[in-house]
């Protein structure tokens, strides 16, 4: 079945930017199409568009076919470019649950598309027989971060897979944290849900927030209308190398990863035991959401001495809660250290 009916009419008539460098690659040695500076520094050539290289390296990793995969200016930029193809202004609306990240709000306010929540239930799971019936004939993106940010736990796939069966528009499921999840993740589910976008990111495991580098995986039409609406050159060269070099070493993410769980273990268990400390509760994610006494005491005795923690505790369902991000050991122990201080102070 196709999606057209989904996407918006202006996208769906759109011609889109096209170079003429990829039709000759290989075919021609003398490049004056670009208006390019023809000495090189390594980087006066522009970027593939399509990041060929980079995504047969992510194909194989991922055992997704490279013509179900678009590369994007961080997940931000997926984002940004699922709300602009698929909803009209004033006519469509997302849903989103929150507690949850922030961004699918953002994209949909800038451009003018409403925001329906429904919020997860009381364990942090989606309510499905609430979200379909939210949902209808203009509901074009559903929003499921999983592991969520900033509950840390993960939505069951059975639900999962029955909102990508029966949500009538576009199923977003938002994987920016599956490294660091018990769980497998929703790329197998591509194959029978052609609706479904799965979103991943080089900004967590893989230690590269910096380079802006995310990943989206879906049918062969939602990946051609990602290509034809995203900015030409959307994934700089810089970026590309750098990517490239990380994915041949792998072994350094599984060890972050690895240490990353081990430091998360330790940090539940230290808090755990702080008489202020009310919940650590269970995560799938590189952070820990904890439920304290006096959220905002904490947060500010911690600023005072260095230690930036998010501060949850007056979003809904969060109450009272702060989301502490797993860092380097030695970090951890500083933490650790403070927050003990902040309970002698407590006592006296
Ligand atoms: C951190 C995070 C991302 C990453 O976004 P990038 O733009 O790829 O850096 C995406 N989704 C969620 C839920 C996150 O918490």
């Amino acid at each position: 079945m196709s999606i057209n009916h989904l996407v918006r009419e202006n996208i769906l008539r759109l011609t889109p930017y096209s170079s003429a460098r990829s039709e000759y690659e290989g075919r021609a040695e003398i490049f004056l199409d670009a208006n390019e500076n023809p000495f090189d520094t390594g980087y006066n050539r522009y970027p593939d568009p399509l990041q060929r290289e980079l995504k047969a390296k992510i194909s194989a990793l991922k055992g997704v076919a490279p013509e179900h995969i678009f590369l994007g200016n961080g997940s931000d930029e997926a984002i940004d470019l699922l709300t602009r193809i698929f909803c009209e202004p004033g006519v469509s609306h997302v849903i989103t649950l929150p507690p949850t990240y922030g961004m699918y709000r953002v994209s949909a306010d800038i451009a003018d598309v409403a925001v329906k929540e429904v919020p997860l239930d009381k364990n942090f799971q989606p309510d499905v027989e609430a979200i379909l019936a939210a949902a209808d004939s203009h509901s074009r993106l559903l929003f499921l971060c999983s592991p969520n940010n900033p509950t840390a736990n993960s939505f069951a796939l059975e639900k999962v897979k029955r909102l990508a069966e029966r949500f009538p528009g576009i199923v977003v499921v938002d994987e920016a944290y599956i490294d660091f999840s018990g769980q497998p993740g929703c790329i197998s589910l591509l194959r029978d849900y052609p609706r479904l976008v799965v979103l991943q990111t080089f900004s967590k495991a893989w230690g590269l927030a910096g380079i802006r580098l995310g990943l989206a995986f879906a049918s062969e039409e939602v990946i051609a209308l990602f290509n034809k609406v995203k900015p030409p050159y959307n994934i700089s060269q810089l970026t590309q190398e750098a990517a490239l070099k990380a994915l041949e070493n792998r072994q350094q993410q599984q060890e972050w990863i690895q240490q990353i769980l081990g430091q998360r273990a330790l940090l539940a268990q230290f808090l755990s035991g702080l008489p202020f400390v009310q919940h650590v509760y269970p995560s799938d994610a590189n952070f820990l959401l904890v439920k304290v006494d006096n959220p905002r005491g904490i947060y500010d005795f911690l600023v005072q001495r260095g230690i930036i923690v998010r501060d949850r505790s007056r979003v809904a369902l969060c109450e009272g809660c702060l989301r502490i991000t797993v860092g380097r050991p030695e970090e951890n122990e500083q933490l650790f250290r403070v927050l003990e201080a902040f309970g002698l102070k407590r006592e006296r």
